[in-house]
């Protein structure tokens, strides 16, 4: 061979008896074949393999694999983000003409998307308040493909009852979408207590480490096999890099989750009854409007997510802001760090005063995610801060 075409070609192939303790990134965006049977194939899906990009490389199915075992799925569809899953869901279950029951606290970008691009596509959304069941079935009718909730949602960490509502809606046959990204499957795994479709942002607790963007869909394969369809047509396809990181994430999802846990129920009990709190919420706490459906839906580790309000206002949220030195604002959560947000001014700005008042956000309301630092500092930051 001649330089260019060494440049080229070589440094290709390695010989090994041995393997990789830890998967190899996959970074190709196209597949080599020896024959055209071959090819004939592994498009078919008859014979394992894979052919371009967007359809999905090795660490795309080390994580389907992964997660869908961690949730008690039988398939899973990675995407480019928790934004691309939903993009998938509307595009490979729904119709034109079909109904959708969504929670009214969905995560605002969610709930923005139905309402705008499903609705051009033909998709009507009615919003409910997602801890009221029969409200929810009786917004249903013949048209309703789904419901669409969150398994803890943000940022009152308030739940849907899933037990129940699958029971009025599989008679009916209507699909039961959770949203379970600020849970995690180590929190809860909603196909247990009868969700036909899970989505994750995997942006979130399951890659845990704030650097990847990602999302993933799960349910019975029949319904995957539909979305990945979708995904690879639109091209919401995350990239292998990512899908590496968020396997790697997802080996150390159970010690996280069971210390973040642990950690954000110590500071809800603290907080509860510090002088400049007026509430806490926490799924954990006895005082929690739904503790005994809590406690049946997560007998482990209840999340790293708490929120607290503040007896003083805006003006607190301000001091909290100028004072905290180990916690970190920041929009998300999931992280190792642990990092707080003000929903009134971040993921629900866009909703009026009076509509921020009925959802229970003040302007004192400030939502904590819960990192793996020493509980003591983040206790002492905390208490130094709130002074
Ligand atoms: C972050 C988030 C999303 C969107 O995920 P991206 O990865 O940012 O697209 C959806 N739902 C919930 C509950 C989230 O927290």
């Amino acid at each position: 061979m001649n330089f260019h075409t060494l440049a080229a070609r070589g440094g290709r192939d390695v010989a090994s008896a041995s393997r990789p303790l830890t998967a190899p990134i996959y970074q190709t965006n196209v597949y080599v074949f020896e024959d055209v049977e071959t090819v004939e194939s592994v498009w078919e899906g008859k014979t394992p393999g894979y052919v371009y990009g967007r359809y999905g490389t090795g660490n795309h199915t080390m994580l389907e694999d992964l997660v869908a075992r961690l949730e008690g799925a039988e398939a899973a569809v990675a995407c480019a983000s928790g934004m691309g899953a939903t993009t998938a869901l509307l595009l490979g279950l729904f119709s034109a003409g079909d109904h959708l029951v969504a929670a009214r606290d969905l995560y605002g970008t969610t709930a923005s998307f139905l309402s705008s691009e499903g609705a051009r596509l033909g998709v009507e959304t009615t919003f409910v308040d997602a801890t009221d069941t029969g409200r929810i079935l009786e917004a249903c009718s013949p048209r309703t493909r789904a419901v669409f909730v969150e398994a803890l949602s943000n940022p009152l960490l308030l739940l849907a009852d899933l037990p129940a509502l699958s029971a009025g809606l599989e008679p009916r046959g209507i699909e039961l979408i959770v949203d379970a990204s600020m849970a995690s499957p180590a929190v809860l795994r909603p196909i247990e207590h009868g969700a036909t479709l899970v989505m994750h942002s995997l942006t979130k607790f399951i890659s845990g480490h704030g650097d990847m963007t990602g999302g993933l869909v799960l349910g019975r394969k029949e319904n995957m096999d539909r979305l990945r369809e979708a995904m690879i047509r639109a091209g919401t396809n995350l990239g292998p890099f990512d899908a590496w990181l968020a396997v790697r994430g997802a080996r150390t999802l159970g010690v996280r989750l069971e210390r973040q846990s642990a950690t954000a129920l110590l500071l809800a009990q603290l907080l509860e009854h510090h002088p400049a709190v007026a509430r806490a919420h926490y799924p954990g706490l006895p005082s929690h409007p739904q503790h005994v459906l809590a406690r049946r839906l997560m007998p482990g580790p209840m999340g790293a997510i708490l929120s607290v309000d503040l007896g003083g206002g805006a003006l607190a949220v301000e001091r909290l802001m100028a004072r905290t030195r180990l916690l970190e604002f920041a929009p998300s959560f999931g992280d190792v760090a642990t990092t707080w947000t003000y929903p009134a001014r971040t993921s629900h700005r866009r909703l009026s005063d009076a509509d921020k008042a009925a959802m229970g956000i003040g302007p004192g309301l400030v939502r904590l995610s819960v990192g793996l630092e020493d509980p003591g500092d983040l206790i002492q930051d905390l208490q130094q801060a709130l002074e």
